[in-house]
């Protein structure tokens, strides 16, 4: 049967989708006409939840009653507000809940965690990275490398995209692991890279590293909320992650950290510390003393900004009442499915999809490789923009499109194909 492009098709496939209410639970993003944009950059801002105004304003209103008295009483004291997100989050990246922690923003988790796992030795003091890492992934990596006294030049060893592809290959990691196995002391790589939208098979990348006792460390940016995963099982070392993407909590939300229940456990692991993360028991008889608290809140420093805690509670709120990851997950297979179909079909001779075809090798994202032939770059996404779609665009010629199955119809993408047609032509 030849693929059917017509919108009663999208309508049609809207029709059947269990999760399609879940839409109205986000305010989506109007233009000018009054119409709905095609909002395809949750992969960048995810789009606010309608019960985040609530929950904020409930602690709002609990400094404004009961002051200090806040931390202790109500339904949701903020002593153990943070607490209160460990469930969910921890079922969204497959750990169990001492494992999780919701703190800081995902840069500096990234340094707590690398001044955990990252200790380089004369001997073992290199860390592997991709070679198109994010500029913040790198920077963090290559500021520990100088910090510890060593050089960056010798002390960070890159995984090369594939030429043809542009993707990376488990292979290649796990061979290069391999090679420099006597002088890592620690593999960070993506969940899902954030460029092509690769998903990288996480699970054969630890034991690789475990098979020589180098840790190894996740970016979970544009995995989490997007891919299941099960980073306990797994077998992780540490994960760290932002929630304003995918898990749409607000602008420069509070990110999250996983540390694996084995080194969670460790309360002689050497780390950063602050009081947030000492017994809870005894915080307050203010002793100048170090006892963590024996799971991932042992990495805490400060006690956490419960405003924008709330905005997460929010959006955790909204994950489980879709059922968890693994009914989003089967409405983003079939989303993104859908979209690679609609754009082969539509517009196969001018662009090019750079993301994985294999579904359990990619997430949401779709990014589009433009064949430009004299066609401006810029123009495109201009008209893109004018046109009630939001995307982004890398120069010189890639658009990165995420449809997530939150508050995303197939409605959307086929109207996205047709805009993207009428741009290009
Ligand atoms: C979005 C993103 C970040 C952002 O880091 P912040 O510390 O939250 O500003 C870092 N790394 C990757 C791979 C990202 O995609």
């Amino acid at each position: 049967m030849p693929f059917d492009r017509s919108i009663e098709h999208a309508q049609s496939l809207d029709q059947a989708d269990p999760l399609a209410s879940f839409r109205d639970r986000f305010w989506v993003p109007k233009n000018a006409d009054q119409t709905d944009t095609v909002y395809f950059v949750g992969n960048s801002l995810g789009l606010q939840p309608k019960n985040v105004s609530e929950l904020i304003q409930e602690e709002l209103q609990k400094w404004r009653e009961l002051g200090v008295r806040g931390h202790f009483e109500s339904e949701s004291p903020w002593m153990p507000y943070h607490e209160m997100l460990a469930p969910t989050m921890a079922q969204i990246v497959g750990a169990r809940e001492n494992e999780v922690i919701v703190m800081n923003t995902l840069t500096v988790n990234l340094h707590l965690m690398m001044a955990t796992f990252y200790r380089p030795t004369e001997k073992r003091h290199q860390i592997l990275i991709e070679d198109h890492a994010f500029p913040s992934d790198f920077q963090a990596v290559e500021s520990q490398i100088k910090l510890h006294g060593f050089d960056p030049r010798e002390s960070i060893v890159t995984v090369k995209h594939g030429a043809e592809t542009g993707l990376l290959s488990t292979e290649l990691i796990c061979s290069t692991i391999d090679q420099h196995r006597d002088s890592l002391a620690l593999v960070l790589l993506p969940g899902v890279q954030y460029y092509t939208g690769q998903f990288l098979d996480i699970k054969q990348i630890a034991a690789a590293a475990h098979r020589y006792n180098i840790s190894v460390g996740f970016d979970l940016a544009h995995a989490v909320g997007n891919v299941p995963m099960q980073l306990h099982d797994w077998d992780v070392d540490f994960a760290v992650w932002c929630n304003y993407k995918y898990l749409n909590s607000g602008p420069g939300a509070i990110g999250g950290c996983f540390v694996h229940e084995r080194h969670a456990t460790d309360t002689e692991l050497p780390r950063m510390a602050g009081w947030w993360g000492h017994d809870k028991s005894t915080r307050f008889l203010m002793e100048n003393c170090f006892d963590p608290i024996p799971t991932a809140e042992g990495w805490q420093l400060s006690n956490p900004p419960i405003l924008a805690l709330a905005a997460i509670r929010a959006s955790l709120a909204v994950f489980a009442d879709a059922g968890g990851m693994e009914p989003l997950r089967e409405k983003s297979l079939a989303l993104t499915g859908y979209f690679e179909q609609l754009v082969d079909a539509v517009l196969g001779d001018r662009i090019n999809i750079i993301t994985p075809k294999t579904q359990s090798d990619r997430g949401c994202q779709l990014s589009l490789e433009v064949k430009l032939d004299g066609v401006s770059g810029r123009e495109i996404h201009d008209k893109l923009e004018s046109s009630g779609t939001a995307t982004d665009w890398r120069e010189p010629n890639v658009i990165r499109a995420a449809p997530t199955p939150l508050y995303n119809s197939f409605a959307d993408v086929h109207r996205f194909v047709s805009v993207l047609e009428r741009a290009i032509s």
